[in-house]
């Protein structure tokens, strides 16, 4: 039986700079976070250096203007890179992800002056940031949420809690949707609040399934005061800001997903091609031979979602119906891919000895953040058939 370790992925690259950031990314992954994933997940402890890393090598900024410290590289290649990190280690993955989606507030709908002054050391001063939508009682339904925030002459007076907010109580930013008028969707303002502001606190953070390394706490704002010009965008524009910085949040969890997934395709094979019964490679067998093929290629086919999606993005075309088909379909996959991984390593797939449980139990999360997979369905439907009947 020839060797079949792993190859890199062949991936389509539009420039040789984005080409040299790919080999960049896969070298720190290899050697930076790699080699500790599984410990470091396995002790809940998260990686602050690989993000000072990731800061110093430009890559905490990518989609963003140059003009502000950002990478000016086309979403297609920046969700490459995410993959590339999500497949050594999710936790490093999607929290890349989830500064990219905590800057794009300001980025996309902030003032010149807000930009000029908050941007450069969010995008590659080492800062990391969060995005608070969710609240204990507000998730699907998010246009629901309750924090309040109250103008008091030139500030605003926050006050509410955050529920399930990625890097909370670590995080040196959080952009805050709050409610600052009627009702529902057009009630919602959003802010950029600093991690050491009075009366902002995080909780123990969740204990949870896995992504054990990245904290998931609940945020408490008790009367957060920030002037207003943190405001981002105008009053009553928040939940609009935050339905378009999830449009493209979810291509990178789509990205992170194929990420996942790929790395348990990758050990299936190399597990597959060295175990033996009867006498003979388990990689011989039919029943598993296909199993490899249908993994293959559902990862193959989820690239090519997302990339097809950025695509339409990086051409300035809309793109949140193919955003929300990626984010199911790739999701779906990472599920589908780990939980036949798990079966191909027999009973070691299910000890913590190899990481296809845990690619597993990362796998699960990306279904639920972001827009479930059942909102992501009824965002693709609205496309198709309009609004819901009430
Ligand atoms: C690890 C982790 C990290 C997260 N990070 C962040 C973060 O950084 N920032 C942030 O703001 N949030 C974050 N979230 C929150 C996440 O976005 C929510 O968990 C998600 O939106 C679902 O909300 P919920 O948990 O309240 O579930 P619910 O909304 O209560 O949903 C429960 C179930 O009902 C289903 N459901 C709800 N409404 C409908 C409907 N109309 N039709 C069909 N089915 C429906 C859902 O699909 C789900 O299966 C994170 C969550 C996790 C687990």
């Amino acid at each position: 039986m020839p060797d079949r370790a792993p190859q890199p992925v062949d991936r389509q690259l539009p420039t040789d700079e984005a080409r040299d950031l790919i080999s960049l990314v896969r070298d720190i992954a290899q050697h930076e976070i790699a080699p500790k994933a599984a410990e470091e997940e396995d002790a809940g402890r998260f990686p602050r250096e690989v993000f000072a890393l990731l800061s110093d090598s430009g890559l905490l900024g990518l989609p963003y203007d140059a003009e502000y410290g950002g990478g000016e590289q086309p979403y297609e290649v920046y969700l490459q890179v995410l993959e590339e990190l999500a497949a050594a280690r999710l936790t490093v993955g999607l929290g890349v992800s989830v500064h990219t989606l905590a800057s794009y507030a300001l980025a996309a709908f902030g003032t010149k002056e807000q930009q000029v002054e908050h941007l450069p050391s969010m995008l590659g001063g080492g800062l990391l940031g969060a995005y608070c939508l969710s609240e204990p009682a507000s998730g699907s339904d998010a246009a629901s949420l309750r924090t309040k925030a109250v103008r008091d002459g030139d500030d605003w007076v926050i006050t509410g809690t955050k529920a399930w907010i990625t890097h909370g109580g670590i995080a040196d930013f959080y952009t805050v949707m709050a409610r600052t008028g009627e009702e529902g969707p057009r009630g919602i303002t959003a802010f950029l609040v600093p991690g050491d502001a009075e009366g902002l606190s995080a909780a123990v953070p969740e204990k949870k399934m896995g992504l054990k390394g990245s904290p998931t706490a609940q945020v408490h704002l008790d009367g957060v005061r920030v002037p207003d010009s943190r405001r981002l965008g105008e009053e009553g524009q928040g939940f609009a800001i935050a339905l378009s910085a999830l449009d493209s949040g979810r291509l990178g969890i789509a990205a992170c997903a194929i990420g996942v997934a790929q790395a348990a395709l990758d050990e299936a094979v190399a597990y597959a091609t060295e175990r033996r019964q009867f006498g003979r490679p388990i990689a011989d067998f039919q029943g598993l031979r296909f199993m490899l093929a249908d993994m293959a290629t559902q990862i193959e086919a989820g690239r090519a979602l997302y990339l097809a999606a950025a695509r339409l993005r990086d051409a300035g075309r809309p793109f949140a119906k193919q955003a929300a088909m990626a984010k199911l379909h790739c999701t779906d996959t990472a599920m589908r891919v780990t939980t036949d991984a798990v079966q191909i390593l027999g009973g070691y797939g299910y000890t913590v000895d190899f990481p296809a449980e845990r690619y597993m139990r990362e796998a699960k999360v990306l279904q639920i953040v972001e827009g479930t997979n059942q909102i992501q369905r009824m965002v693709i439907a609205r496309h198709l058939a309009g609004p819901e009947a009430r």
